[in-house]
């Protein structure tokens, strides 16, 4: 098999030391089998992107010795295959719109469950026989049938999701025209070819519908693995939302030296990039051996 990996940042602001964590997993395991590694910008939600963060962290990355292979993807310039991916969907009878805003959404869980199931919030199905009189499309979902997804998380092991319950029929395309990530990941994914998915765990509850998403378009399945994610001091998910620091990158060898020992490894006293990335890909290819080499 082809290994290839992919680094996928969002270019919401600059790359802090949590995203550092998922790029070199991703990297090493790429490297470990002797794949390639993409790098594709998720621009696709507009409003939260920022001007010229693109640049920067591509220039981050390439100070902190990161090379990636092939032209960075752009999801901006990817909508027509996103469009087109719709509309298979919507040609197997799967995809309805949708009228109801999210208080609309959150009350009526709240009256069916008296709280929200699993801490989020399943969508109950409101419009799924057909619009209420007078209301206007305003997201697009997809039809979730009562289905569990089971997956091998290289890193955490068995995974399950009762996608129907948890989560319900999810949206495609959002209320303000943008195609939703769980979509355009999955078509991207498969449209680069990649095969090994390395992320943070912040995402690993997003894995079951674009399983699902990828079974419904007929594509290729992936291997998974999602690494532990940086907390910062009150236990949150350091990213850029709620305030990360850019990471500096004067100092390469420090900043990877620190998400490095964040996967769990123990520093070995590199004392340069070539020496770091060397030791690190042969370290990350003995410790993950037999899962990287799970058949897909
Ligand atoms: N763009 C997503 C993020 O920055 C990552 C998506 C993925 O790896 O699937 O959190």
């Amino acid at each position: 098999m082809d290994y290839a990996g992919r680094f996928a940042p969002s270019p919401s602001g600059p790359l802090h030391a949590g995203s550092v964590v998922a790029a070199l997993a991703s990297y090493l395991d790429a490297r470990a089998a002797g794949g390639r590694w993409l790098v594709r910008m998720e621009d696709l939600d507009t409003p939260r992107n920022v001007e010229g963060a693109d640049q920067l962290i591509l220039q981050q990355m390439l100070a902190l010795g990161f090379r990636w292979d092939g032209e960075v993807c752009y999801q901006s310039h990817r909508l027509a295959a996103y469009e087109s991916a719709f509309l298979q969907l919507q040609a197997y009878g799967l995809v309805y719109p949708c009228g109801c805003t999210r208080k609309e959404i959150a009350d009526s869980v709240l009256a069916i469950h008296g709280k929200f199931p699993h801490g989020e919030r399943p969508y109950p199905g409101s419009c799924r026989a057909g619009l209420p009189a007078g209301r206007a499309a305003k997201s697009w979902r997809l039809r979730v049938d009562p289905v569990v997804v089971s997956f091998e998380d290289r890193w955490f092991g068995p995974q399950s999701q009762t996608v129907d319950k948890l989560v319900g029929d999810f949206v495609l395309r959002r209320a303000d025209g943008l195609w939703a990530y769980q979509l355009a990941v999955v078509v991207d994914d498969a449209w680069q070819g990649v095969t090994h998915v390395v992320r943070g765990s912040d995402l690993l509850s997003s894995t079951a519908r674009q399983i699902l998403l990828g079974r419904m378009l007929g594509l290729p399945v992936l291997q998974y693995m999602h690494v532990p994610v940086l907390m910062d001091g009150q236990g949150r998910k350091l990213s850029k939302q709620n305030g990360a620091q850019a990471v500096q990158t004067d100092r390469p060898l420090v900043v990877l030296e620190q998400a490095w020992m964040a996967l769990g490894f123990e520093t070995f006293g590199a004392d340069d990039l070539q020496t770091f990335f060397s030791g690190a890909i042969e370290r990350w290819a003995g410790r993950f051996r037999e899962t990287r080499l799970a058949p897909s």
